[in-house]
């Protein structure tokens, strides 16, 4: 997702859908982002040399509040000078994915499940990501390249499933989509699809009707997992995305970030997982984040995380409070926070 020249696809075409007109659109200049939101840059610390450059869709920043220096959305994609922030253990692969990086774009770190890098391009740049220094150079294989990643997954039928990811693996156009799976499909031992995106968070009309009846139609068990951290995120466009591919029987799960000044209030946390089952999507996640650099200034305290789990599990029934987790290099899933200590 770092600076790159744009793909063929992304190049101004005539037959674009909306959705890859709104990726054409997306803001990139941070003044015309603080325009747009009667903001002057005086009220930020803004970093405008950023190498993780500023990238937010349209429909995103509809849903920030004008006038609001700290509002949610906009803490989640602005660059500021707090990323300069040097500490000890954040670091630029902290989670040693690049162990995992079996062959080009993929990555095999737990039992049953790999990871697919579909693309290294993102809607949205989000400013927490832990893979905004991944070596996607090393990691855009073309169609011939793939076939590596297809023989491993054959080579080892204890993979059951395998994650679209990326990168935004929903921002790439639906034939490369459909070829991808329609590969994946052809390996028996094969019998889940997940698909890890955060378009249709920003962009909604990402979910068009050919990208639903494709995963309808797949003989694979599919699941999509968007990634939302707040509920100011989840808009009516989004609920009314969704609602066909729930009717196709496809799996809505959410994760998120645990974010300082962001979501780190049990109000914003209740919030969220009650607007997800509104429309149709579990929590399922709580990430703590990894430590990259850049990130330092989003972290939450330990003990307030101890006390944010307690007051989501006393106001929320259980299926609502998702799993806190966090990343650790080489463990064999991703761990649960341990229980608060009495
Ligand atoms: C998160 C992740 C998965 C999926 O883990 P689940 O616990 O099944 O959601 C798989 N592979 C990698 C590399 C991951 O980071
Ligand atoms: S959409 Fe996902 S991969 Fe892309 S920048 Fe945001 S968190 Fe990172």
């Amino acid at each position: 997702m770092i600076a790159r020249s744009p793909a063929n696809w992304q190049a101004q075409d005539a037959h674009a859908e909306p959705w890859q007109l709104a990726l054409q659109k997306v803001i990139t200049d941070s003044d015309e982002l603080l325009a747009l939101l009667d903001l002057t840059p005086q009220a930020l610390a803004i970093d405008r040399r950023q190498a993780f450059p500023l990238r937010v869709p349209r429909a995103f920043v509809a849903r920030m509040q004008p006038g609001q220096a700290d509002d949610p959305l906009l803490r989640q994609v602005l660059p500021v000078m707090a990323e300069r922030r040097v500490l000890p253990g954040f670091g630029h692969d902290p989670l040693a994915e690049a162990e995992a990086n079996k062959v080009p774009g993929l990555i095999h770190k737990y039992h049953g499940r790999v990871l697919l890098i579909v693309t290294s391009h993102c809607a949205i740049h989000c400013r927490y990501c832990f893979r905004r220094h991944f070596a996607y150079a090393a990691n855009q294989p073309s169609r011939a390249d793939w076939s590596q990643a297809f023989d491993y997954i054959r080579s080892d039928d204890s993979i059951r499933e395998v994650i679209l990811s990326g990168g935004d693996p929903l921002s790439v156009p639906d034939r490369h989509l459909q070829w991808l799976i329609s590969q994946i499909e052809a390996i028996p031992s094969v019998s889940r699809l997940r698909i890890h995106s955060r378009l249709p968070v920003v962009v909604p009309q990402r979910i068009t009707p050919a990208l639903v009846a494709m995963l309808a139609d797949s003989r694979l068990q599919v699941s999509l997992v968007l990634h939302a951290n707040h509920a100011q995120e989840l808009g009516d466009s989004l609920a009314t995305a969704l609602r066909p591919l729930r009717h196709a029987g496809i799996a809505l799960l959410n994760q998120a970030v645990l974010l300082a000044g962001i979501n780190d209030e049990v109000e914003a946390l209740t919030e969220l997982s009650e607007r997800l089952f509104a429309i149709g999507v579990l929590p399922y996640y709580l990430h703590l984040l990894d430590h990259v650099a850049g990130a330092t200034h989003f972290e939450v305290a330990e003990e307030r995380v101890h006390l944010l789990r307690a007051a989501m599990l006393a106001r929320l029934p259980g299926y609502l409070v998702p799993r806190f987790v966090r990343e650790v290099a080489r463990a064999e899933s991703k761990v649960p926070l341990s229980p608060a200590p009495i």
